[in-house]
């Protein structure tokens, strides 16, 4: 196991599989156009395998498969099943919108994928209409459906929350996931890259959600993770015993104990969500570099890693959008569909 200058492991790797997407959510693709990476430039299934390769032998134990939308990129089980055959990999999930993963659940689970994680901003297909430009609606609850009975060990909901959107639908999500058996994770609304809409007024906190969901529900008891210490997720229980989420990047981060890190679909390597460069795995991989030598090129850089990008955004005083749209544009990797969230 390598760790970073805090002392925090190369633990969890998030390999966006494309930077191409179906929907266009307001906290994430707002704008009408975007700068695509060439398709010429993404990596091959071969190379995505050799790369968690590398990675997994340096101690990564988790892969979790994003996009973009990850579905969209052809024959994703076949992915699924190269990984599932590294034995050194524990964990191999994937984070989706849903709107086609009716289609792919029984695919993906048959290759060996564990978990899955959906997006789930509101209950309501006419605000997904307005906020996502989608009358998918229905898709993706045929699609939380079809992975509940595709026999994965968990299915996730994602909710990022902003006020004035789905902040009223808080706590019916909660009652959602309970009777989907699903468990909700809230997300502050960030301040990411191609965030071109966030401002700091729109953020529902932690200590919000809490309040509210107290209020519908009664008390709520913290769940410590003692499985998964480096989880973004803070968890809790209620009365009923019904679990979720909060996922507070933006009022209270949690960078300290941070073991993420992101490869783009292009094999660009970020440290951090925030970070403004990221390391090119690709050339060196296509440059004929051996798994040795790109070995000490991943050790070296996570060994130098410093990276607290959320913590270090709590404490900028006029806190506003972390790219315009024309730096967005001048580098696409800057953008969130790009990283992987
Ligand atoms: S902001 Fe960066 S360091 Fe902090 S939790 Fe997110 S990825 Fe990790």
């Amino acid at each position: 196991m390598i760790r970073d200058r805090f002392a925090r492991p190369l633990g969890s790797l998030r390999v966006s599989v494309t930077d191409r997407c179906n929907l266009r959510c307001r906290y994430c693709m707002p704008e009408a156009e975007y700068v695509w990476l060439p398709k010429s430039s993404l990596l091959t299934f071969e190379e995505i395998a050799r790369l968690t390769g590398v990675f997994a032998g340096l101690g990564v134990t988790k892969v979790r498969l994003t996009g973009g939308e990850p579905l969209l990129r052809h024959e994703l089980p076949a992915l699924v099943s190269m990984l599932r055959a590294e034995p050194r990999l524990a964990d191999l999930a994937l984070t989706t919108n849903g709107v086609l993963l009716e289609r792919f659940a029984a695919a993906l689970n048959a290759a060996g994928l564990g978990r899955v994680t959906v997006s789930l901003d509101t209950l309501h297909p006419e605000r997904m209409q307005e906020f996502a430009r989608s009358g998918r609606h229905a898709d993706v609850l045929a699609g939380i459906a079809a992975a509940r009975g595709a026999g994965f060990e968990r299915v996730k909901l994602n909710t990022v929350v902003v006020r004035g959107f789905n902040d009223d639908e808080i706590a019916d999500l909660v009652a959602f996931g309970e009777r989907h058996g699903a468990e909700v994770r809230f997300i502050e609304y960030m301040d990411v890259g191609g965030a071109t809409r966030w401002s700091r007024d729109q953020v529902v906190s932690r200590a919000e959600i809490l309040e509210r969901l107290g209020a519908r529900f009664g008390p709520i008891t913290p769940v410590p993770d003692r499985d998964h210490p480096a989880a973004p997720a803070e968890r809790f229980r209620l009365a009923s015993g019904t679990t979720f989420g909060i996922i507070a990047s933006v009022t209270a981060p949690f960078c300290a104990s941070c073991d993420r890190s992101r490869l783009t679909a292009d094999g660009t390597w970020f440290l951090c969500l925030y970070a403004a460069k990221g390391i090119d795995l690709r050339g060196p991989l296509r440059a004929g570099a051996s798994d040795a030598d790109l070995e000490a090129l991943i050790r070296e850089t996570w060994q130098g890693r410093a990276d607290r990008g959320a913590e270090e955004r709590l404490g900028v005083r006029e806190r506003g959008v972390l790219y315009p749209i024309e730096a967005l544009r001048a580098d696409p990797r800057r953008e969130m569909h790009t990283r992987g969230g």
